[in-house]
């Protein structure tokens, strides 16, 4: 199957740190960072790396969630800092945020859901822009839900 990026040499090879913005090529991530315990004294959860200037990856990512009941729906508005290169499904740009909805779990049926709009930005301020947006635009109901191959799809209109 042919690969829906271009450039997959830029596809999840470098790593970010969200504080000092160093970029780690995903090689050097694992030999030369230090790892702490994911949850510290019980090493069941295993590891997760820290930059040099401090920044735990993963667990100090810049998050944003916004949850909204609209038209009976509950659906969450969720940013994110991916720390991992994606490219982007436009061109060969690399991406670091990305936004996502999700229809709240509690909600769901047996039939579940699936993404949902997804974008991608290179930049937080990208992506804190088209947060809002879709915050507003689920929020006066200008969003659609429906079923494709049993699955269920969260878009905006
Ligand atoms: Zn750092």
């Amino acid at each position: 199957m042919a690969s829906r990026y271009k450039n997959e040499t830029k596809h999840f090879t470098r790593i970010k740190c969200g504080r000092c913005r160093k970029v780690y090529h995903i090689e050097n991530m694992i030999n030369e960072l230090l790892k702490q315990e994911a949850v510290p004294g019980d090493k069941r959860y295993g590891y997760v790396s820290v930059c040099t200037c401090g920044y735990v990856f993963h667990k100090d990512k810049w998050l944003k969630r916004t949850r909204i009941t609209a038209n009976g729906v509950e659906i969450d508005v969720s940013s994110v800092f991916l720390e991992m290169s994606h490219i982007s499904f436009d061109n060969d740009d690399v991406m670091w945020y990305e936004s996502m909805l999700f229809i709240n779990e509690r909600q769901l049926d047996l039939a579940g859901a699936e993404c949902n709009y997804q974008n991608r930005y290179r930049t937080k301020k990208e992506a804190v822009k088209d947060h809002n947006r879709l915050v507003k635009l689920v929020r006066a109901g200008k969003f659609k839900v429906e079923m494709h191959g049993g699955k269920r799809y969260v878009d905006v209109q």
